[in-house]
């Protein structure tokens, strides 16, 4: 048994990135293994549940979680490694505010079962057959955790001790938080961000900025926008304006709007609001003097109809976290 202290990375209900980006730290994961009994990580290690169990509570020294809260399983593991760890950490977009599972929440269980399930071109289903707790085969009884109505953050499943966002976390970041415990802190107080700034993607992006006036948007397939000037003064939505710092404005980088991973910025507590708020500053609907407010509506939706798919554009990170959380389907 190593003396290190332990070091567990669990998944919940994410995509898989999150291992990825931890994988990214290249030859500093040696450090990493140098400084840490890397012990608990189902997809990269065979240890199972009940090694965790037995561990003795604050057993493990730092859990970086990902993921969201989707399943009974997601609950129960988010309860355990919080009673097993000293640290624990929401990594990743998902876990700290839903991200792209949540977007889910915008509609019911039964719905979610019926389209995959029953109405998917691919279903071949007669008996339409929904996925149950419980179901019985000549060996005895199978079961499956329950998939909740409503997907959660860790943060409103169990005490969180830091974030570190971003869909994933960039590798450089995380192993600023590593080297950070390695060398024994100072850490920041409990419930901070981590391994990000605390200003916005635009302040660490060298595009040119203007005075910003749209009279329409665009999608990116749409426009082959200018290498230099901001995407947004293009009329590209870009979420740097409302989206925290800390990536090094990839994605701006090359040519392609911020969507938003690494959650609202200091100080704000709703990324969507944010970005509508940004947007109602320098959408230019024309002089409207004369106009009946129904005009000015109208004048409104011509350009909005360029913005498809407003739950996934301006809360694609952050829909469980937002004030919205999951209001749409009810
Ligand atoms: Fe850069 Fe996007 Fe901000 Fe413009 S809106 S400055 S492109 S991050």
């Amino acid at each position: 048994m190593s003396g290190k202290p332990k070091l567990a990375m669990y998944w919940a209900a994410s995509c898989g990135g999150c291992e990825i980006s931890l994988v990214n730290i290249n030859e500093k994961i040696l450090d990493v293994d140098a400084n840490f009994d890397f012990m608990f990580c189902p997809c990269l290690l065979d240890t199972k549940k009940k090694d965790i169990e037995a561990l003795p509570d604050k057993g493990i020294a730092i859990t970086l979680f990902n993921g969201a809260v989707r399943t009974e399983e997601n609950e129960e593991m988010a309860h355990l490694l919080r009673k097993k760890s000293q640290t624990l950490i929401a990594f990743g977009a998902c876990a700290k505010g839903g991200s792209i599972p949540a977007l889910s929440n915008l509609h019911s269980k039964e719905n979610h079962f019926k389209s995959s399930y029953i109405d998917a071109p691919t279903a071949d289903n007669p008996g339409r057959v929904t996925p149950q707790r419980e179901t019985q085969v000549k060996e005895g009884t199978l079961h499956l955790p329950e998939f909740f109505d409503t997907v959660k953050t860790l943060a409103q499943t169990v005490d969180v001790d830091y974030f570190i966002p971003g869909c994933p976390p960039e590798s450089h970041q995380i192993w600023n938080v590593v080297e950070l415990v390695i060398k024994g802190g100072p850490l920041p107080p409990k419930g901070s961000v981590i391994g990000a700034g605390c200003s916005t993607v635009c302040d660490e992006c060298e595009r040119t900025k203007d005075d910003k006036k749209l009279s329409r948007f665009y999608r990116s397939y749409e426009i082959v926008p200018d290498q230099e000037k901001c995407l947004l003064e293009q009329g590209l939505i870009c979420m740097g304006v409302a989206t925290r710092d800390g990536c090094g404005a990839l994605c701006p980088q090359v040519n392609t709007p911020c969507t938003g991973c690494y959650g609202p910025p200091e100080g704000a507590s709703d990324q969507g609001a944010k970005m509508v708020a940004a947007l109602g500053s320098i959408v230019d609907i024309g002089d409207v003097k004369g106009l009946s407010d129904a005009d000015i509506d109208a004048r409104i939706d011509a350009i909005l109809v360029s913005v498809p798919d407003y739950a996934g554009t301006f809360y694609k990170y952050s829909l469980a976290e937002s004030i919205l959380k999951g209001i749409g389907k009810r």
